[in-house]
């Protein structure tokens, strides 16, 4: 458990065994509330019991709220362990097509198969599955006991994503943004992601964030650690686009110039102090493709 929840700082974070996944849950009074809940069965049942119990073991609370801020699918997970609960989530996740459902829904599976966690019942969150479905466009809000909370869709790391914002915690959690400071996971347009990460850097300033939960990895812990993240990932994307042009204007194929423009990437990271790993290799070279595809006009 990265956090455990208190009456000061009502945040609870399980850390999972797989993809340093976190389970994100907000508590307040006799409501509480679970943000993609987790990997495996135990993280989520042991989310569930953490924000309904913490501090008020003789009187658990109601979980109201099951937030998914996207559809891949390590983020839908675990919706159907909270009966009775609305599900909010942006409007582009319930509007998925059958086709993508069911690419989400099998990559799930082959996870599950791989975990060995089995899980014949799930399906994918929709306006036919999900009891009480609230979807939003660009931003709502919800409560939790007297709590405040805002949903915002940002575009970007996918065409479906969005960050939840805690205004008395101070806390954003940015769902795959800011997942790995310096290796921006991208999964759908370039141009897009970094347009999210000025609109981050904005809202930092403006909202005088000081907490960053992403749903993998470490927690950012102050405004000057959130701000220094996204100017790295800003700046990556420049140092990475300006690359992909000019190697683009000299006509090399794009399998050398997506190779090329990746290790221009390395330096780069490595001169400020992040080490590059077989992981973070390729996701540089997916970023490459994905600016690449951009500047020639290909669809994506
Ligand atoms: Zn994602």
């Amino acid at each position: 458990m990265l956090l455990p929840g208190s009456a000061r700082d009502p945040l609870v974070v399980v850390r999972s065994g797989f993809w340093n996944f976190n389970g994100i849950g907000l508590f307040d009074g006799d409501e509480a509330l679970v943000v993609d809940p987790g990997i495996f069965p135990e993280d989520i049942a042991l989310l569930g019991t953490a924000v309904a119990t913490r501090g008020n073991p003789d009187r658990p609370r109601t979980i109201e709220h099951v937030i998914l801020t996207h559809s891949h699918h390590d983020h839908i997970r675990g919706w159907q362990h909270f009966p009775g609960a609305r599900v909010t989530t942006p409007q582009p996740v319930a509007d998925k097509n059958a086709t993508s459902r069911e690419r989400i829904v099998a990559a799930k599976t082959a996870i599950d198969e791989t975990l060995g966690t089995p899980d014949p019942d799930f399906v994918y969150p929709s306006a036919e599955t999900v009891p009480r479905l609230h979807t939003f466009e660009q931003q709502t809000s919800l409560r939790v006991g007297e709590l405040e909370v805002e949903l915002h869709l940002l575009l970007g790391h996918s065409n479906c994503c969005s960050v939840v914002w805690i205004p008395a915690h101070q806390t954003l959690l940015t769902g795959d943004y800011l997942v790995s400071p310096g290796i921006p996971y991208c999964r759908w347009q370039a141009k897009e992601f970094e347009e999210a990460l000025v609109w981050l850097r904005q809202f930092t300033t403006d909202r005088d964030v000081q907490r960053v939960i992403p749903a993998n990895n470490a927690i950012l812990k102050s405004n000057a650690e959130i701000k220094s993240a996204l100017e790295l990932e800003i700046d990556y994307f420049a140092h990475l686009r300006a690359t992909c042009q000019d190697l683009h204007a000299t006509g090399l194929s794009k399998d050398k110039a997506i190779r090329q423009a990746a290790d221009t990437i390395i330096p780069f990271r490595e001169s400020r102090g992040k080490t590059t790993t077989r992981a973070a290799r390729r996701q540089d070279r997916d970023n490459a493709g994905r600016i690449l595809k951009e500047i020639a006009g290909d669809p994506v």
